[in-house]
């Protein structure tokens, strides 16, 4: 009898294969008490562990696969830290010898406390890292109880298999993807989990959140992993086969369609050319921008070089790192956005609770409280533009006194690479996001002193509707179609052109290719967004007439109702 569970798809695609059952459960720690003069030896069985389970990672990440996303090293380097902070390799021995305990069991009450201290965090992302310290941890309760970690081995060519786990960390994704599985599936990760990000950056279908799926699905059976739609089908009868084969030979085909629009020019049938920009994280993924042409770097979330570390980047360390993207893009413009930390990107040196993070001290406000952070950074960008295009892109901007402070920050930072006489292009673009309904709406005074807008739809629907992006009890709510939040777009946009400023979208608008009719008929030219979306969202650009789109959009825009907005959006994308 076929069932179907449904879940996050976090990563798009069609996969049919047999269930292969991954068992991270927690393992029982068996519990005995120990001989004061066996308390040492029990020690040194636990440190035995720690090095086998370090050694285990190194070389994990000496054989990273040859096109293993740049976030996997650094997952890898995030679960070593782990390993080597003294609540995981120090703290249980004290327990060892305190309760003269075993190690195992000393191992399972030191993670159940940490894993309490990591639920008792406000900040989600923070939460969310309680999975990396249980993965250690299970990783030395195995070292320990002899068997070694390990995800089932498949290579090419066999029949197909779906990965069926409770969770997987980053590390099992280095083996699953050598191993060639055709899809994964798990119970528990919130779709800002490390390994959903891998998901979607390895281009593999998966589903996640599903709950149960480790407790009904048995080893072989047959399932459907639908990560379009966040579906999976157990055991799935003739028809639904056939159904999803023909999805996924529809998928391939278009997969391979696409790979060939990446030499043609990004223009609408009218002959209207359209930038076609990428969003990074960090430097290595610049790859990925060139190898789908885009036409530079829309947007680099600075940010992500301040992560999994104690310490700040210098000046010295960001420079090089944005002149690393800069001279691989080749005159290519790269728009490094200043730092957009705070909300749920909370770094432990920022020390600052607040009831409401999203509304608090976050980016280019926690940037002007710091200022010598904000200073290192701006001259580290300015040193790069001797080296290309470089735009400077400041975050979540409300008010216009936080831009003049931030301007005059950028012109100190200026000044002071003009006294050492260190080179940097004196007219570097500043440009500002637009994110807040209150920027959107005053997006004429920000453009009068700013060189370039760009919108950034994820913060703009959030704050327009009152909608926590993170939370997922009101994920339903957020809504891109939202007329308040089409208006506030077609507003910026429309000021832009009066006011002969570009204007971008940045945020996950742009790369949704459902999306990219209406944004051109609302009158958008310049869409930056995740490189694995750009050839799609390139198609759709090549099937537009401006002439056709630009009515229905108005029409879209004006029609209020959600059922009348649906049907004017699949009249735009008929
Ligand atoms: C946005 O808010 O749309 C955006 C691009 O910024 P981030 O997703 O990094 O907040
Ligand atoms: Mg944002």
């Amino acid at each position: 009898m076929p069932f179907t569970l449904h879940g996050i798809g976090v990563s798009g695609g069609y996969a049919i294969g047999r269930a292969q059952l991954f068992s991270h459960d927690r393992l029982e720690a068996p519990h005995y008490v120990l001989r004061r003069e066996d308390l040492k030896g029990e020690i040194a069985r636990f440190e035995e562990a720690v090095a086998s389970v370090r050694a285990e990672l190194i070389n994990l990440q000496e054989h990273l696969p040859e096109h293993a996303p740049a976030e996997l090293s650094a997952f890898l380097d995030v679960h070593r830290l782990i390993l080597e902070d003294a609540m995981i390799s120090e703290a249980p021995k004290r327990r060892i010898e305190e309760g003269r305990c075993n190690a195992e069991w000393a191992l399972a009450q030191q993670t159940q406390a940490l894993i309490d201290q990591f639920e008792a965090m406000e900040d989600p992302y923070l939460r969310e890292r309680k999975h990396d310290v249980r993965q250690v941890s299970e990783r030395i309760m195995k070292a320990l109880m002899g068997h070694p970690g390990q995800v089932p081995v498949k290579t090419a060519g066999e029949e197909a298999s779906v990965l069926v786990a409770h969770d997987l960390s980053p590390s099992d994704m280095v083996l699953f993807k050598r191993h060639h599985y055709a899809a994964f599936i798990t119970d528990l990760g919130g779709a800002t989990s490390h390994t959903a990000i891998l998901a979607r950056s390895l281009n593999i279908p998966a589903v996640m959140a599903l709950h149960n799926a480790r407790a009904l699905i048995r080893e072989g059976d047959v399932l459907v992993v639908d990560g379009v739609n966040g579906v999976v089908i157990v055991d799935p009868d003739a028809a639904i086969l056939e159904e999803y084969r023909i999805r996924q030979d529809q998928w391939r085909l278009e997969q391979l369609k696409l790979k060939r629009l990446k030499k043609s020019p990004a223009t609408t049938l009218d002959g209207t050319p359209v930038e076609l920009l990428a969003n990074i994280d960090l430097p290595q993924d610049v790859q990925d921008a060139l190898e789908q042409n885009a036409a530079g770097i829309g947007l680099f979330r600075s940010e992500f070089l301040y992560m999994n570390r104690d310490d700040l980047p210098d000046e010295d360390e960001q420079f090089e790192a944005y002149r690393q993207v800069v001279k691989a893009m080749k005159g290519r413009p790269v728009v490094i956005r200043t730092l957009d930390l705070g909300a749920d990107k909370r770094l432990p040196w920022l020390k600052r609770d607040s009831v409401n993070p999203a509304l608090g001290l976050r980016a280019i406000r926690l940037c002007l409280s710091e200022p010598p952070i904000f200073l290192a950074q701006v001259r580290a960008m300015l040193r790069a533009s001797h080296y290309g295009d470089v735009r400077i892109l400041l975050p979540m901007l409300a008010n216009l006194k936080e831009l003049e402070q931030a301007l005059s920050l950028i012109e100190m930072a200026k000044e002071s690479l003009d006294i050492s006489h260190i080179p940097y292009n004196r007219n570097t673009p500043i440009g500002g996001m637009i994110e807040v309904p209150a920027a959107a709406l005053a997006a004429e005074w920000f453009a009068r002193r700013l060189d370039f807008l760009s919108i950034g739809t994820n913060d703009l629907i959030q704050y327009t509707l009152a909608i926590d992006r993170t939370d997922d009890s009101v994920a339903h709510l957020y809504d891109p179609l939202h007329p308040a939040v089409l208006k506030l777009i077609h507003h910026t946009l429309r000021t832009g052109t009066r006011l002969h400023k570009p204007v971008s979208v940045c945020g996950e608008m742009a790369g949704d290719a459902r999306m990219t009719k209406l944004l051109l008929g609302l009158g958008l030219r310049s869409f930056s967004m995740h490189p694995a979306h750009l050839l799609r969202v390139k198609q759709q650009i090549l099937r537009s007439d401006l002439a056709e789109v630009a009515p229905l959009a108005a029409r879209l825009l004006r029609a209020g109702q959600p059922e009348r907005i649906q049907s004017c959006l699949e009249r735009l994308n008929a």
